[in-house]
């Protein structure tokens, strides 16, 4: 039954750990969040936050699993470097495997770089942001494509979702169980001008961040895909985790006028979709 599963969400330890639900912990990592998903037994990293955040992610493990907890798989909803910025470290230390959608492999192999923030949606914020970007595309060992059955390793009871338009390969993923979604960047939590006041944001379901989001109609149709499955409890790679009829009807609204309110009124991958879709 799946609202026996229900557990309200619960604040760990210094408080940007949340446990969302049953063996699944949000950890906010300065404006990004990543994920420990299942038992000391068993359990995974999905993302790996900002550059430089080694440490703290390590520390966030042992405060779950304990000393030298060490996780299967490292599993990445997608490349941009606010999601893989510990990730090789990581995979170096724990020599675990790393999974990612195969559109996503060559962004993460040092094959291909992302296109260009739009600079003319979001200039202040991108160049507030520019301070982090690393200076060259990432290239992780270890790495392989998600399995075509949909399932995702290390996540007994979790499907992978291809959710492309923030990214060509990102993925969400889905736990039917208890209706749990972690879903990258296809839809935020925080409106697009407080995504770095951490500590002001407002909850509000909100469309993928536009400073580098390429593919705006993909973008509506992954809303749309994870609207229909009427998830019970979300993360998501930016802002709080969110559950509930807040969520419900935050991604139906969102989904039902993407256009309005997600996609920005103008800006370099705007204007053409826009235009064809009028
Ligand atoms: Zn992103
Ligand atoms: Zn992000």
């Amino acid at each position: 039954m799946e609202h026996d599963s229900y557990m309200p969400m619960t604040s760990v330890g210094s408080g940007d750990l949340i446990q969302v639900a049953d063996d699944v912990y949000c950890f906010t990592n300065q404006i990004v969040n990543l994920c420990f998903v299942g038992n000391s037994d068993n359990w995974v990293l999905v993302d790996a936050g900002m550059p430089k955040s080694f440490d703290k992610i390590i520390e966030q493990a042992e405060e779950i699993y304990g000393e030298n907890a060490k996780p299967k798989a490292l599993i990445l909803t997608h490349g941009h470097f606010d999601h893989v910025g510990a990730a090789a470290e990581l995979v170096e230390k724990w020599d675990i495997p790393v999974f990612a959608h195969t559109l996503e492999l060559p962004f993460l192999t040092g094959k291909e770089s992302y296109p260009e923030p739009d600079w003319t949606v979001e200039g202040g914020l991108v160049a507030k942001l520019s301070m982090f970007f690393p200076d060259e595309p990432i290239n992780l060992r270890g790495i392989s494509q998600l399995p075509d059955d949909g399932t995702v390793p290390g996540m007994p009871g979790w499907k992978w979702i291809h959710t492309p338009g923030h990214s060509r390969g990102q993925v969400s993923l889905f736990r039917e169980a208890d209706r749990t979604l972690i879903a990258g960047d296809a839809f935020i939590t925080v409106k697009q001008d407080e995504l770095l006041k951490v500590t002001l944001q407002t909850k509000e379901v909100n469309g993928p961040p536009r400073y580098f989001t390429p593919d705006w109609r993909a973008a509506e149709e992954s809303v749309q895909q994870l609207a229909a499955l009427n998830p019970q409890k979300a993360i998501t790679g930016h802002g709080v985790p969110i559950s509930g009829e807040e969520l419900q009807e935050g991604l139906k609204r969102l989904a039902d006028n993407f256009k309005e309110l997600a996609v920005p009124d103008h800006g370099r991958y705007v204007t053409e979709q826009k235009n064809d879709r009028d």
